[in-house]
């Protein structure tokens, strides 16, 4: 089944939500809470909801500890992904800090660097070796995804490398830069600037229809 992506990120809010609910002992939730809480329509996480066979009990809600299970069975595979990231800069360092990146679904097992104040340290549990170790590390690690922090310059001649290994199997890339990659690997890339594009260009569609409103 192919998931459109819009849904795949609610699906990781909800599941997000739920977990600290169930962490601080909630049993019971309401469409109308859960979209409260994330900022969307009630009938748009009963319609997420039940599209993934699960249907809440009408004037009662959803069980919080169900319903936690069955997203994170949706969500990620029953086994801990082995990661890696490249370029342990002020982009690097601040995702290796961000809490939900520390998570029991994948473990960050190496970073690659290529400055000698960072090659031999370990940050946040990982070792970061040289990047010309990076074949070599790929298949003593297993590492089977990549998050690429690198400028943009270096990132293809990194993907050269990381695509030299038959392990790996997706890159998260930061990099503003078109990389390309053997189709036997998932690229994906994230963009902040991509991300504020979008936002400023609803924003300009929301206010171009309220000023229709308001002509009519
Ligand atoms: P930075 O200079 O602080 O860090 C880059 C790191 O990569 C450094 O530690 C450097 O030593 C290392 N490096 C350089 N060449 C390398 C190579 N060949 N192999 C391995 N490591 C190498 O830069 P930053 O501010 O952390 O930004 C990193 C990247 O992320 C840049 O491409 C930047 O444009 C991009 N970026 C993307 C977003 C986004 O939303 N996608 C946001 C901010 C920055």
């Amino acid at each position: 089944m192919r998931i459109a992506e819009p849904t795949v990120e609610r699906l990781v809010l909800y599941a997000r939500l739920l977990k600290r609910l169930q962490e601080e002992g909630v049993d019971v939730i309401s469409s109308q809470e859960i979209g409260d809480e994330l900022g969307l329509k009630a009938s748009q996480v009963r319609k997420d909801l039940s599209y993934f066979g699960e249907i809440g009990k009408r004037g009662v809600g959803y069980s919080v500890p169900r319903l936690c299970e069955h997203l994170e069975a949706i969500l990620s595979p029953p086994r801990v992904w082995r990661i890696a990231m490249v370029g342990v800069g002020r982009l690097g360092g601040a995702l290796l800090g961000y809490g939900p990146l520390q998570n029991e679904k994948f473990k960050m097992v190496a970073l690659f660097d290529v400055d000698p104040a960072k090659v031999g340290r370990i940050f946040r549990g990982a070792p970061c070796f040289h990047v010309d170790r990076i074949a070599d590390v790929i298949a003593e690690l297993a590492i089977e995804v990549f998050i690429l922090t690198v400028p943009a310059e270096a990132a293809q001649s990194v993907v050269d490398r990381i695509a030299s290994s038959s392990f790996v199997k997706g890159i998260l890339n930061f990099a503003p830069a078109p990389i390309v990659a053997p189709k036997e690997i998932l690229v994906y890339n994230v963009d902040i600037s991509v991300e504020l594009e979008k936002l400023l260009f609803y924003l300009k569609q929301r206010e171009s229809q309220s000023a229709h409103f308001v002509l009519e």
